[in-house]
C-alpha cells in the first residue's frame, strides 16, 4: 500500500516536471496547453507511464515503430517534426498543445495530414 501509494506520487511529481519543462519549450513555438483541462491531464498522466515503460514521454496518439529515428519524431512536444501540419490544424496531433491564439479547443479538429490541403 505505502508502495503504491509512492508510486503514485512520483507519477504526480513527474507529471508535474513535464508540465513545467514542456510549458517553455512549446511557449516559445507559439503553442500553449489546452484550456481543456481533462484532456491535458489523461494525456499527461499517459505520457508518465509510457516514460516510465519505454525511457522518453511518447505521445500517447501516435504508434512507436520501435525504430529510434522514427520513435524520435514523436516524442513529446513533437510540434518541431510536425509544424506545417500542427500549424495548419492550430493544434497538435493529440490536441495537448494548441495555438496561443486559440479560445476554443474543442472547435478544433484532427485532420490527417493526406487530407490537409496546404
Ligand atoms: S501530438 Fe501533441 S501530445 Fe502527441 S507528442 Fe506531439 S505534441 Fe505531444
Amino acid at each position: 500500500m505505502i508502495k503504491r501509494d509512492s508510486a503514485k506520487m512520483d507519477d504526480l511529481e513527474r507529471k508535474k516536471a513535464l508540465r513545467f519543462q514542456f510549458e517553455g519549450i512549446v511557449d516559445k513555438l507559439g503553442y500553449k496547453f489546452s484550456s481543456d483541462d481533462e484532456i491535458v491531464n489523461d494525456l499527461l498522466d499517459a505520457e508518465v507511464q509510457l516514460e516510465k515503460r519505454f525511457g522518453s514521454p511518447y505521445c500517447p496518439c501516435q504508434g512507436r515503430t520501435n525504430k529510434r529515428s522514427d520513435d524520435m519524431l514523436i516524442v513529446c512536444p513533437c510540434i518541431p517534426f510536425h509544424r506545417k501540419h500542427y500549424d495548419a490544424m492550430k493544434r497538435c496531433w493529440c490536441g495537448l498543445y494548441v495555438h496561443k491564439d486559440v479560445v476554443d479547443p474543442s472547435k478544433l479538429i484532427q485532420i490527417p495530414m493526406s487530407e490537409m490541403r496546404m
